[in-house]
């Protein structure tokens, strides 16, 4: 059977800018029948995210992430459809997941690496379980509620930086769920901040492109900052860290504006940031989701009735067609739109 597929075309470089030309579009092909235990999938939706730059890397710094190999398949989060069938558990029709889909069209995957997917869950809006019912959602609960020490009533304070993107757009709005009095964020255009204020309740939000952050952050939180939810790193969070209450807590979800840089995760901070988190007794403790995977279903359950209820506001960017996955990719690197990014690969 004849498919489309897409793999890296060229590293960017430990320091370079990734471009949609690092990865190639070409025809392969997949076997007809499925052996016993595999299914054959059509794909509907994959990922594009941002600890994916690392994998572009020869050598991706982290034990846990496989760098993508020149000329090979990529892969990340994808959902599709089965189409046929040799595993017990999945028929043709149901819909499935896994955080190694390959990029193509479709493909033969052993079956017991599939996840099923209850479209039900999320109304039908399959695409979520790769954002605010998937993986993204499950980083900005679980970060925040194993991290955050965010406790109801106790009129905190809570800053997220990288907040108009997948994770940071939920984060702020799960931290006022929590019981965080305040949520401020920081966003790189006016249109991100004002949707954060308007349609995700974020009560301010900061444009870090525009005029000062520290005098803003100030003004914006006058009682200091309690919980700081940091998706970028680099200068904005030394200047958050730099407004944190003592005994306050960072949650260290990443660093992407060091992305593009060679330095150690997490990079260490300033000397006279470090400083700061030290005498202020601030923690920062690395953040891994897949580390709390014991807590996946009963967090996508709750993730997806806050959906239901119209608690947790969902915005998702649709890209349409696998040839423009290497262009999504840039964009999100590049601060994208607001929300999660997604690539539609078949309807
Ligand atoms: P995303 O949707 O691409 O959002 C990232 C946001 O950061 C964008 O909205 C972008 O927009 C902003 N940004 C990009 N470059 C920036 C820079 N140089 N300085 C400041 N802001 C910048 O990505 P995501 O999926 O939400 O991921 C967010 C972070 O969570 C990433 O660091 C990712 O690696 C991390 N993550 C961690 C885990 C974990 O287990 N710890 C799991 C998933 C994701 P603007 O610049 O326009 O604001």
């Amino acid at each position: 059977m004849i498919i489309q597929r897409v793999v890296l075309n060229s590293r960017p470089g430990k320091n370079g800018v990734p471009v949609a030309e690092n990865f190639r579009l070409e025809q392969s092909t997949i076997a007809d029948t499925v052996q016993a235990g595999q299914v054959r999938v059509k794909t509907l939706y994959l990922s594009v995210d941002p600890y994916m730059r690392c994998r572009m890397n020869e050598d991706t710094g982290s034990d846990y992430l496989q760098p993508w190999q020149l000329s090979e398949v990529a892969d990340g989060g994808g959902i599709g459809v089965v189409e046929a069938s040799k595993h017990q558990n999945l028929a043709k029709g149901d819909f499935v997941t896994s955080f190694t889909w390959p990029w193509q069209t479709a493909a033969i995957l052993d079956g017991d690496l599939l996840q099923k997917l209850a479209p039900q869950l999320v109304d039908g809006r399959l695409s979520y379980f790769l954002g605010a019912a998937g993986i993204t959602g499950l980083t900005a609960l679980l970060g925040v509620r194993e991290k955050g020490h965010v406790a109801a009533g106790a009129n905190q304070t809570m800053v997220v930086s990288g907040a108009a993107g997948a994770c940071g757009s939920l984060a702020g709005q799960i931290g006022r769920l929590e019981g965080c009095s305040r949520v401020v964020g920081i966003a790189g255009t006016d249109e991100k901040c004002s949707i954060l204020v308007q349609e995700m309740g974020f009560d301010a939000a900061i444009n870090y492109k525009k005029g000062d952050v520290a005098k803003q952050l100030r003004e914006l939180c006058p009682g200091g900052v309690d919980v700081y939810f940091d998706n970028v790193g680099g200068d904005i969070s030394d200047t958050v860290i730099s407004q944190m209450n003592q005994n306050s807590h960072i949650i260290l979800c990443g660093q992407i504006s060091q992305y593009n840089k060679d330095v150690p995760y997490p990079p260490p901070l300033p000397p006279e940031t470090e400083k700061i988190q030290k005498e202020r007794n601030i923690t920062r403790e690395r953040f891994l989701v897949l580390n709390y995977m014991d807590k996946q279903e009963a967090s996508v359950l709750q993730l997806c009735q806050w959906i239901q209820e119209g608690k947790l506001k969902v915005r998702e960017t649709v890209v349409e067609g696998l040839a423009n996955i290497g262009a999504a990719f840039q964009s999100m690197m590049n601060g994208g739109n607001i929300g999660k990014q997604i690539v539609l690969v078949s309807k």
